[in-house]
């Protein structure tokens, strides 16, 4: 496909999981492909290098989010990368991906967690969109990955929290952006296999059991996001804003 020729991207961690099958997607629909990533400079390497065997195009961009100075760090490579690769720092697409997945019951959670947590799934997509806004073109796409943990309340308070309020960022940042043709939605996936459920992938009757409890009869799959995430970025989704879109197979319906 190439929906996305011409288009620059930003996808925060991108490095593995989720993140890594959104970059690969949005390059195989032609965009160029910022991948962010936060300390896996190996593995933000294999995605630049998945995406460029398969005749994309992409570069890396390391920044630590949930740190003094993170969004700072994060434009800065930015910048850099896409005058390198473009000759301007513009963009099109911010995907607010990266994410810190914690499963602590209230009990457990300490105020530095909640704090790391908010600054990690919170601040950092809030304040990144509002650095970018300057480089980001009109007509332009924020999509932000959430989860279905905002409805369904399993003891993880602070991450779900944190959640919680990226449902509400979008909503709030599409009435903000709409008069520049930008839309802003969230993702909001079940359970998907990547490291964070690393125990689950390894183990056949857990999957089978969680699967039955999907309309769809299976586990998520990193690629289930890239693909709805990618239709959010297209121009066939320009009427599309202020939404929390359900990708899990039907996880939430039983
Ligand atoms: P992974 O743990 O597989 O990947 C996380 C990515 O985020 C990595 O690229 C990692 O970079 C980056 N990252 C994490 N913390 C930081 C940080 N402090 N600073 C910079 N980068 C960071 O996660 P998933 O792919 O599973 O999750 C992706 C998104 O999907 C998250 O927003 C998550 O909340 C959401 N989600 C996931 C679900 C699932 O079932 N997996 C379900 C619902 C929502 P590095 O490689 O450098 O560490």
């Amino acid at each position: 496909m190439t929906g996305l020729a011409g288009k620059v991207a930003l996808v925060t961690g991108a490095s593995r999981g989720i993140g890594r099958a959104i970059a690969g997607r949005l390059a195989a629909d032609g965009a160029l492909v910022a991948v962010h990533y936060g300390s896996n400079e190996q593995a933000a390497k294999e995605t630049v290098g998945a995406i460029e065997a398969e005749g994309g195009r992409a570069f890396a961009v390391p920044a630590e989010l949930g740190v003094d100075g993170d969004v700072d760090t994060l434009v800065a490579g930015l910048t850099e990368g896409l005058t390198e690769h473009t000759g301007a720092a513009r963009f099109d697409i911010l995907v607010n991906n990266a994410a810190t997945v914690s499963f602590s019951p209230l009990d457990a959670l300490t105020e530095d967690e909640f704090d790391r947590i908010f600054a990690i799934n919170t601040k950092a997509p809030l304040f990144l969109v509002k650095r970018t806004l300057p480089m980001l073109r009109d007509g332009g796409r924020i999509i932000t990955i959430s989860t279905l943990a905002t409805r369904t309340a399993p003891p993880a308070v602070g991450y779900v929290m944190s959640k919680g309020a990226i449902d509400v960022m979008s909503r709030t940042l599409a009435v903000e952006l709409g008069g520049r043709g930008i839309t802003v939605n969230a993702v909001a996936p079940g359970v998907v296999l990547t490291d964070v459920f690393a125990a689950l992938r390894e183990d056949p009757k857990a999957q089978a059991a969680l699967a039955g409890s999907a309309a769809l009869g299976r586990v998520g799959r990193p690629d289930d996001i890239a693909d709805a995430v990618a239709i959010l970025a297209s121009e066939e989704a320009r009427w599309i804003t202020g939404q929390v879109i359900d990708v899990t197979g039907g996880l939430s319906l039983r």
